[in-house]
């Protein structure tokens, strides 16, 4: 085919043409950065037609996403150097932003000042996806989207500098799942596939987005939990990723099992280097797969007694909650303690306290299952049938006989940050024929530490039911005074561990008594805790405290205690 023949020009026009020509998009501002002309190039990258620009500045163009030092440097180095060029973002006329390279030049007239600024670019934005497809690939497994092990190398060294400088622990899991060959033996590599991408996902769930999942390659992956602060979280995430993954996954139309066997180290404690880790999180992932798979272990002995110690907890925890809720054999009790008036010596209240005894473990203290519970999401479940079982019981003392009885029930941070808190509330006066003050919600300082906001907020809500809030343990935590006043409640419950030496520890009697003057003049009652003695009693009586609670007037009493007890109490008093 014959090439179209150009005229012959002069040097000028070729100039011209050469400028209509070429991809590269140019324009030409006067010194005071007003457009003058553009090329055709620039018509098409941006979208402005020659009218819309001409005598415009080339802000127009801006997109919003060029940081202004970008902005900064560029005028400088034209006013110095006379030339800039670098990477901007810019806008197309149909609002989608780009990135372009640009070059910038001045030109002076024969005063040396600008007359004029040649910007020229090119859009970049593929080039750009190409790098950051490449990027992408490079860093990720292809099939799962997960990090891959180049991805996990830099990962590792980052935590572990990070871990280094810090002091604070980090974990590292190695997970190979039980029999995977099979399903791929039995169904073929397509379902094999798929059943890795679903496993993928599952991990991915159950870790913090700042934690890092890796496949390493078959069906083996890498899981870093960064910042642990203790072994038992640690057991506590290895123990919901062997439950989450081994839960049945439904695929096209099959149901697949496949179980995980998990080996878990920490470093510092089992090694100081990303390769030693590995080695050892791999021999602990060996000795979960002999001990039956389906489970984790740990690289060291004592950290494994220790984890597997918590998790037949919180199995026999999940199983006690199973058979309560479905009434079968309850291992759950309440017991009742009261609380004494001290002004008028009577019993006016009881705390609602949870008791756990396992047909094996024997008893197992709240302090100890009440924090498993928070730590497994049971707490919501164990909570509700403790809110309902106590509103039941207080219904059952009122037909015994005892009127003006408040029951306080004891709410973790889960069950108060509970958007259905209300609803349950709400249902179970209802239920019992109960009023809202017959009822006591006692939260701890940290649960109201913790988002103070939110606190003040739910607090509000349940104040205005008419519900009594109490905050429990009050100076075992940060013991702020001047917080205190923002929040809606309405007692103040002494910390037994004040209320412990009060007789001997100056300081302690000192805390107690300012507590108690502050918090008066806050408009709240106070409640000692744990109080054993007579002379503390007095003390606390002299000193102007409301209420008692502890050993004194009574252990918690099971529930069929309660209602002879106080009775027998209060006529005593009233005789
Ligand atoms: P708490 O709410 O501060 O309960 C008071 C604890 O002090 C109870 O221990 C009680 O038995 C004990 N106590 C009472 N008087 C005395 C005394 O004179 N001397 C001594 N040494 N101890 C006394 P318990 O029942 O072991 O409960 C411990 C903690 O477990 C509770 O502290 C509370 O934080 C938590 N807890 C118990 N039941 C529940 C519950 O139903 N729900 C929630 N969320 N937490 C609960
Ligand atoms: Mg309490
Ligand atoms: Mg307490």
């Amino acid at each position: 085919m014959k090439k179209p023949s150009t005229p012959i020009m002069s040097v000028e026009a070729l100039r011209a043409h050469a400028f209509d020509c070429v991809n590269e998009a140019v324009m030409i501002t006067d010194a005071e950065s007003n457009i003058l002309d553009i090329n055709p190039a620039f018509i098409r990258m941006t979208g402005y037609a020659a009218d819309e620009v001409r005598g415009r500045n080339p802000r127009l163009l801006a997109s919003g996403k060029t940081s202004p030092e970008t902005y900064d440097a560029m005028r400088r180095s034209l006013a110095i150097e006379g030339h800039w060029q670098g990477e901007i973002w810019d806008r197309r006329k149909d609002g989608r932003t780009y990135p372009k390279w640009l070059s910038v030049t001045a030109l002076y007239d024969a005063e040396g000042n600008t007359s004029h600024y040649i910007g020229s670019f090119t859009d970049i934005s593929s080039s750009k996806d190409a790098v950051e497809r490449m990027y992408y690939m490079a860093h990720h497994d292809p099939l799962t989207g997960l990090a891959n092990r180049t991805a996990l190398d830099s990962r590792m060294e980052l935590v572990l500098s990070a871990s280094r400088r810090t002091g604070i622990p980090f974990a590292l899991m190695l997970i190979d799942m039980d029999n995977f060959k099979q399903v791929n033996d039995t169904l073929g590599h397509a379902v094999g596939d798929q059943l890795l991408i679903r496993i993928a996902d599952r991990l991915r769930d159950n870790v913090r987005a700042s934690d890092t999942v890796a496949r390493l390659g078959g069906d083996e992956f890498v899981v870093i939990l960064a910042d642990i602060d203790s072994t038992q979280s640690v057991a506590a995430v290895a123990s919901k990723l062997t439950r989450a993954l081994a839960e049945p996954y439904e695929l096209e139309r099959h149901l697949l099992y496949s179980t995980p066997s998990i080996g878990v180290c920490i470093h510092p404690d089992d090694g100081g280097d990303p390769d030693t880790l590995l080695k050892h999180a791999d021999s602990a992932m060996y000795h979960a797969k002999a001990q039956g798979r389906n489970n984790f272990q740990f690289f060291t002995p004592s950290m494994n007694a220790a984890a597997h110690e918590r998790l037949r907890f919180e199995t026999a925890l999940r199983h006690a909650l199973e058979q309560t809720t479905l009434q079968i054999a309850p291992q759950f009790s309440l017991h009742f303690q009261p609380q004494v008036d001290i002004a008028s010596g009577r019993i006016t209240g009881l705390e609602a306290l949870a008791r756990w005894h396992h047909p094996e473990l024997g008893h197992i203290p709240p302090t100890i299952f009440i924090q498993i519970a928070e730590e497994t999401g049971l707490i919501r479940p164990l909570g509700d049938w403790i809110f309902w079982e106590a509103c039941r019981k207080l219904c059952d003392f009122k037909a015994g006989g005892l009127r003006d009885l408040r029951v306080a029930v004891n709410l973790s941070t889960q069950q108060l940050r509970h958007e259905q808190l209300p609803v349950v509330i709400r249902g179970a006066l209802a239920c019992y024929d109960l009023e809202p003050w017959d009822l006591e919600l006692e939260i701890t300082e940290s649960t109201a530490m913790q988002n103070p906001e939110a606190t003040i907020r739910i607090l509000e809500q349940l104040k205005d039911m008419g519900i009594v809030l109490a905050i429990d343990d009050f100076g075992t935590g940060y013991s702020s005074l001047s917080y205190l006043k923002h929040l809606p409640i309405h007692r103040l419950k002494l910390d037994r561990s004040f209320v412990k030496d009060i007789e001997s520890d100056t300081n302690d009697a000192a805390i107690c008594s300012a507590t108690i003057v502050l918090g008066h003049n806050l408009g709240l009652d106070l409640v000692a805790e744990g109080v054993e003695t007579v002379a503390q009693r007095d003390y606390l009586h002299s000193i102007g405290c409301d209420l008692l609670q502890g050993f004194l007037c009574s252990k918690p009493l099971p529930a069929d205690e309660v209602v002879a007890f106080v009775t027998e109490w209060n006529r005593r008093i009233g005789a």
